[in-house]
C-alpha cells in the first residue's frame, strides 16, 4: 500500500521511502533493530532533523503520526502527517490503534499509529518516532527497551529565535508553545541521551549513529 493511502492504521510502510529495509540489502552492513524516540521542545528542529535522517538514511523508518491539526502549506497527507478529523482520531483511540497520543500545545491531538511501528520493528528496520514529551512518557511505559533521545536547542534565546523565525504560528500560538517548551526543557534528565541541535546534519548523524552503532552504556 502506498504512503498516500487514506488509512494510517493500514499502512505499514507509511513513513517509509519504499527503499529496501536495513539489513536486507545484499552486501550492506546489517543494522540493529532499535526504536528511537526523539522528543524535545517546540521549534528545536525535531522535524528538520527527522527530515535530514530521512534524506541521508532512507533505511531508517520514520513513523508518520496522525493529527487533528490542519495541514500547513506544503504538508502532505501520509507524508508529514495523517491529517484526520476528531471523529477519526476518536475511532483510532477506541480501536486501540495508537501506540500513544496526546493533546499538544493545548491545541490538537497527535498520535502514533501502532501497527506500522510493530511491522517496521519486526522487519528489522531501525525505527524512529518524533513525538512530544507526553507521548515519550507513554512509550516509556509500554516499550521501555526503546532509546529515548532528547533534542535540545543550543540556548533558550536560540529556541525563541527559531520559533519566531519559522513564522508559522500566530503570536498566541507562539506563547502557548513557549510555555510548553519551558516544561519540556526541564524533562531532559528523563531521557537516555541528549543531542544538542547546533546544526541539523550533525544532529541527524548523531541520531543515526545511535541506531546503527553500539548501544550506549546504561546510566
Ligand atoms: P507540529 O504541529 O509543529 O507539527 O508538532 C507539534 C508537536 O507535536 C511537536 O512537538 C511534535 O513532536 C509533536 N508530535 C508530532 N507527532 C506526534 C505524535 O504522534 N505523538 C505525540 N505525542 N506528539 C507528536
Amino acid at each position: 500500500m502506498s504512503a498516500t493511502s487514506s488509512n494510517p492504521a493500514e499502512t505499514p510502510a507509511a513513513g517509509s521511502t519504499g527503499t529496501t529495509p536495513a539489513g536486507s540489502t545484499p552486501g550492506s552492513a546489517p543494522t540493529r533493530s532499535r526504536l528511537i524516540v526523539l522528543a524535545g521542545p517546540t521549534a528545536v528542529g525535531k522535524g528538520t532533523v527527522a527530515a535530514a535522517v530521512r534524506e541521508t538514511h532512507p533505511e531508517v523508518w520514520i513513523s508518520v503520526s496522525a493529527t487533528t491539526r490542519a495541514p500547513r502549506p506544503g504538508e502532505e497527507n501520509g507524508v508529514h502527517y495523517w491529517f484526520v478529523s476528531d471523529e477519526e482520531f476518536d475511532a483510532m483511540i477506541d480501536k486501540g490503534d495508537l501506540l500513544e497520543w496526546a493533546v499538544v500545545h493545548k491545541a490538537a491531538r497527535y498520535g502514533t499509529p501502532r501497527g506500522p511501528v510493530d511491522l517496521a520493528l519486526a522487519s528489522g528496520h531501525p525505527a524512529m518516532l518524533e513525538i512530544d514529551l507526553q507521548g515519550a512518557r507513554q512509550v516509556r511505559e509500554t516499550m521501555p527497551e526503546a532509546l529515548f533521545v532528547f533534542l535540545k536547542p543550543p540556548s533558550w534565546d536560540e529556541l525563541v529565535r527559531r520559533l519566531v523565525g519559522r513564522g508559522t504560528e500566530t503570536e498566541a500560538e507562539r506563547e502557548r508553545r513557549l510555555e510548553t517548551a519551558r516544561a519540556e526543557l526541564a524533562a531532559e534528565s528523563e531521557f537516555d541521551v541528549t543531542i544538542v541541535n547546533h546544526e541539523v546534519h550533525a544532529a541527524a548523524d548523531e541520531l543515526v549513529a545511535l541506531m546503527v552503532g553500539p548501544a550506549p552504556s546504561a546510566p
